[in-house]
């Protein structure tokens, strides 16, 4: 008989959870996938229902949970401003009482246990490239806080429990990531662009476009999570995660007005309180101890995403419930 892993992974009818699933579900482990659909929903995993080794459940992680699992990814928390700023307190909640929950039943289970942080623990960085030593430069109580603070502080939770619980804990930095199945009114740049596009709307550039991201393809992004779960186990992080060409976001704009092929005109708007001016990730860690790094250049990885929002749009009545 073939002993398969049981994996839970919170958040998993979300968009980067739904991609880890089915990578799993593809290494022959059994999957636990934990949502409460708020930002998440049931098509991401429609085409994984009726696999006998995929299991869903319908939990907040803010509540306590007893299951029987060997690895535990935690990605539950809404991850675009628009979201997260949703319900900023529910958002701290998530990722606080969330990690005490997932740390709790890894702790009675003796599972190793992989967070999803995020590049936002630097806030908006004095130090560029951002290497996982440099300890941010964070608003407290901005509008971004929620989030920013909240997952600061589950960081904080899981070497806590780490050093005296002695938990095998993964943390993993993850800068901007984009792809199918990226939720289409998330407000985030790439899918607002891609969509702007597409349905010949103007472009919408915040503040001058002179900040910079660096956009990390989503096959790419889970292939460096399961590389850190596999990891030896002193390899705990924080490992940031992300791909390392930098674009400001008026070349963004640029590259996908040239990929979609139509559309074309740029409007500004006004730059949202505490957006980072620059940001990239060092990822020189991920090399050395996880020998990763990103595959997929933007151009490409642009190209399946406009596929997949134009497959979208052309469904009956998406196009009325595109909030862009
Ligand atoms: P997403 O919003 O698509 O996925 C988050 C999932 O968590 C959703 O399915 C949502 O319904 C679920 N969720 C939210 N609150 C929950 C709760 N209380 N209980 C149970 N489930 C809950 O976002 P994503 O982009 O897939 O992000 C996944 C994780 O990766 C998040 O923790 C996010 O902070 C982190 N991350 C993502 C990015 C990125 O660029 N996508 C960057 C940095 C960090
Ligand atoms: N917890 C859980 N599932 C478990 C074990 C614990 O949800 O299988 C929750 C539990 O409710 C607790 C939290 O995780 O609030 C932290 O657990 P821990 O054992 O660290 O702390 P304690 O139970 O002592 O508060
Ligand atoms: N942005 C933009 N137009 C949009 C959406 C976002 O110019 O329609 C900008 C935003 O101000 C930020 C960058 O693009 O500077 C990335 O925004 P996103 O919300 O995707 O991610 P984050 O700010 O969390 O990195």
């Amino acid at each position: 008989m073939h002993l398969r892993k049981r994996v839970l992974v919170t958040g998993g009818a979300g968009f980067l959870g739904s991609h880890l699933c089915e990578v799993l579900l593809n290494r022959g482990e059994h999957v636990l996938c934990l949502d409460n659909y708020f930002t998440g929903t049931r098509d991401n995993i429609a085409h994984l229902i009726g696999n006998p080794f995929f299991e869903v459940i319908r939990h907040d992680v803010t509540f306590p949970i007893y299951l029987e699992v060997d690895r535990i990814y935690n990605l539950a928390c809404p991850a675009s401003p628009i979201h997260y700023q949703h319900d900023p307190v529910q958002t701290t909640k998530t990722s606080v009482h969330g990690a005490i929950n997932m740390l709790g039943l890894a702790k009675r289970l003796k599972a190793r246990i992989l967070q999803a942080s995020t590049s936002e623990v630097y806030g908006d960085p004095a130090m560029h490239p951002q290497r996982e030593e440099y300890w941010g430069h964070v608003n407290p109580i901005g509008l971004r806080s929620c989030y920013d603070e909240g997952k600061r502080c589950a960081e904080t939770l899981f070497f806590d429990y780490h050093r005296q619980h002695q938990l095998e804990i993964k943390v993993a930095r993850i800068f901007n990531t984009y792809g199918p199945r990226m939720h289409p009114n998330d407000g985030r740049v790439v899918s607002n662009f891609i969509i702007q596009a597409l349905l010949g709307k103007p472009i919408t550039i915040y503040g001058d476009g002179s900040q910079t991201r660096s956009f990390c393809y989503v096959s790419d992004l889970v292939d460096g999570l399961v590389r850190l779960m596999d990891s030896e186990a002193d390899v705990t992080g924080p490992i940031n995660l992300g791909n390392p060409v930098e674009f400001t976001i008026r070349e963004l704009a640029e590259l996908v007005i040239a990929e979609v092929g139509r559309g074309g005109s740029i409007i500004s708007k006004p730059l949202p309180s505490d957006d980072p001016r620059q940001r990239r990730p060092d990822i020189t860690k991920a090399e050395s101890l996880l020998g990763w790094k990103p595959a997929i250049a933007l151009r490409d990885g642009l190209r399946s995403t406009i596929a997949h929002f134009d497959r979208l749009l052309s469904e009956p009545g998406s196009r009325e419930l595109m909030r862009v």
